[in-house]
């Protein structure tokens, strides 16, 4: 199971405290986010923006545990990173977290079926279950029909629907989406958020993606503007 650090009581997902990462590099010091103090709540569709270099990679980073903080405090569930071993942590990404990057990351020689049921495959759940729900899944973000197929065999968007699918199907906590859009022209990029929104909604999945991308941005209910490691702005729509 996961581990024995004890949850707090809180409908925080993700909780930064004066999150800090500092790079040194070639004798250069870079503050690529400072004392980040933010709060994600259960449900929520966030949007993190901010051009090039203002930190929104190393913030996704440093929530999805694939990066360690130079600084601050990370809790996911309530439970602070920091105080989890190798072990833990992988448990922690592999259960907890989904993950969507810019760029797929299908796995080329799997199908789409496949690329789907592989967490679970990993978390050893059962043939016909983790068959069960990858179609369900797979139908939901509007790819039934094509699960024999191999990622190269699909568009760019529809192989990023295939890494939404992948991302949700165990039920984790938060799915992090770093510049998912990026690679798509604006109708996919347009028809990934609408997919992402509808899984949030009907599956009440917790989402985070980050965008320089003014329609992307105009889909988030909550938009969190970064500039220069810092929180530039934090704006919830109510609609
Ligand atoms: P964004 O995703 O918003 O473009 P990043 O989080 O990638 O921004 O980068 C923030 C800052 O940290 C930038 O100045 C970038 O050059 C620097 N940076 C990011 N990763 C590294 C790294 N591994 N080593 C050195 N500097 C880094
Ligand atoms: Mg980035």
């Amino acid at each position: 199971m996961m581990n024995d650090t004890p949850a707090k009581e809180t409908s925080a997902v993700v909780e930064t405290e004066k999150l800090s990462r500092v790079f040194e590099l070639k004798g250069e010091t870079i503050h690529a986010l400072k004392e980040v103090d933010l709060i994600v709540k259960r449900g929520e569709f966030t949007a993190v923006a901010g051009p090039s270099g203002s930190g929104k990679s190393t913030l996704l980073n440093l929530i999805g545990a694939l990066d360690t903080p130079t600084g601050g405090a990370i809790r996911v569930e309530g439970r602070e990173l920091s105080g989890m071993n190798g072990t833990q942590l992988a448990e922690m990404r592999r259960d907890r977290i989904g993950f969507i990057f810019q760029s797929y990351n299908l796995i080329p020689v799997l199908t789409v079926l496949e690329n789907v049921e592989y967490v679970m495959l990993l978390q050893g759940v059962g043939d016909a279950e983790r068959r069960a729900r990858s179609l369900e899944v797979l139908e939901e973000v509007g790819l039934g029909g094509l699960e024999r197929r191999k990622p190269s065999e699909l568009s760019g968007g529809q192989q990023q629907r295939v890494a939404v699918a992948r991302a949700i199907v165990s039920g984790p906590s938060i799915v992090l989406a770093d510049e998912p859009t990026a690679n798509l022209d604006s109708a996919n990029g347009a028809s990934l958020l609408d997919t992402m929104a509808r899984m949030n909604k009907q599956r009440g999945v917790t989402f985070i993606f980050s965008t320089h991308d003014a329609m992307v941005m105009e889909r988030a209910r909550r938009l969190v503007r970064l500039h220069d490691g810092e929180i530039e702005s934090d704006e919830t729509r109510t609609a």
